[in-house]
């Protein structure tokens, strides 16, 4: 007997399995929160099936990169250096939201207070508030007045760091954070530097293993990638070449990028937030301030031809436009998959595994959601036009399903 609860729903273009192509005419069916099967829509009852029209039904985005409560503005460093937690909480909630209507069914925080995130974290798993589902790292660990200090994840020596990391797994991160090198975004902290040594790095590493936890490492330095590779980090963030010596600019070394593809690190290089930067200084928005530490040039185009070199190397790339940094509103992931197409030269198609699969492989719920598999989690985006033919198409979905739970479009008849 049919489940009074299936649903079909069809599309001109659904994703195959291994969302390597389109399925035509196609319907994925959906019960109790799950896909329950996919096939030719003349296959499906019709009773049962919405028709969601000439779109291109993918699986529901995954998104690796977040800072949930900042506020994606040139000044939010003056905001959420100093704020209370509640207006913090507060805007947190209002990004869950927006990300989620905007696609994205799963979502990595990578840096927030403790006490904002893993609330808003909660809140959306017991259904208190809507967002996607989040895993998320808490606060970051870093050096005193170092990168992003403000979020309580101060600690300078190895015996204080992994005192932190067990605070954070205490608290009940799913993933832990470390800032390997310094960033643009704190003004007291030089991109160029690195942040800890490789064994102090293995703390924080070793403070996640028994609970299976993995380390995200922020890096703009080439010694802050070296550092976090050595003390066994399983996650790049930015991974950006920087030297320490100013005048030198960038600093990549060929055989260490050959070691995080051989090894299967996975790199999230945020390259969608330069292009959204430079999208917006073409329009004359203001741009964020400089910070005053660093010197000596870095080229965006530099960057990318590394990144290009890593990717003919192997490396395997995740999505995180960063978003909560300028620029980057929490609707915006999709930039991301812009620029993997645009600046990096990938396929249509290996850009959206990488918004969807892979990702959700990166961050250990690939068994659950990122494909169009039934079993998996009935988490589904669609879009007008062919996003596998002109990336762009990728942007604001006209339907966007969770757990079964409808977010974007119309009720079912
Ligand atoms: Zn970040």
């Amino acid at each position: 007997m049919a489940d009074p609860e299936r649903r079909f729903y069809r599309a001109a273009r659904v994703a195959n399995q291994a969302m390597d192509g389109w399925l035509p005419d196609h319907a994925v069916g959906v019960a109790n929160g799950k896909i329950v099967d996919v096939l030719p829509s003349a296959d499906a009852p019709a009773h049962e099936t919405v028709d969601l029209g000439d779109v291109s039904l993918l699986p529901g985005l995954v998104e690796g990169h977040t800072h949930i409560p900042c506020p994606p503005r040139v000044d939010a460093f003056d905001i959420i250096s100093v704020e209370p937690n509640e207006p913090a909480l507060m805007r947190a909630a209002h990004a869950v939201g927006l990300a989620l209507r905007s696609g994205i069914t799963t979502m990595r925080d990578l840096g927030s207070k403790n006490e904002v995130v893993f609330a808003v974290r909660d809140a959306i798993a017991s259904g208190v508030i809507p967002g996607p589902r989040l895993l998320a790292a808490g606060a970051p660990i870093t050096r005193t007045m170092d990168h992003c200090w403000f979020w309580g994840g101060e600690a300078d020596s190895p015996e204080a760091v992994r005192a932190q990391a067990q605070v954070t797994v205490d608290d009940g991160a799913d993933v832990l954070k470390v800032m390997a090198s310094g960033g643009n975004f704190t003004p007291t902290s030089n991109p160029r530097d690195r942040q800890y040594p490789p064994e102090t790095i293995r703390e924080i590493v070793e403070a996640g293993k028994s609970t299976g936890i993995e380390v995200a490492a922020h890096t703009h330095a080439a010694e802050g990638i070296r550092a976090a590779v050595e003390g066994g980090v399983r996650h790049l963030i930015h991974c950006r070449w920087l030297s320490a010596n100013p005048e030198e600019g960038f600093k990549y070394e060929p055989e260490l990028a050959q070691r995080i593809a051989d090894e299967g690190i996975w790199v999230n290089p945020t390259i969608g937030l330069g292009l959204l930067a430079a999208e917006a200084r073409q329009r004359g928005d203001t741009a964020p301030r400089r910070n005053p530490n660093l010197q000596g040039p870095s080229p965006r185009q530099q960057g990318l031809e590394i990144l290009r070199d890593m990717r003919d190397r192997g490396a395997r790339f995740t999505s995180g436009l960063d978003m909560g940094m300028a620029y980057a509103d929490f609707n915006r992931a999709t930039a991301e998959a812009w620029a993997f197409v645009e600046d990096i030269g990938l396929s249509e198609w290996h850009a959206l595994r990488i918004m969807t699969c892979d990702t959700a492989a990166a961050i250990g719920v690939g068994d659950q959601v990122g494909r169009l598999q039934p079993g998996f989690g009935a988490d589904l985006a669609a879009f007008t036009g062919d996003p596998a033919a002109n990336i762009r198409d990728l942007d604001q979905p006209v339907f966007v399903m969770q757990g079964g739970a409808m977010v974007v479009g119309e009720p079912s008849p």
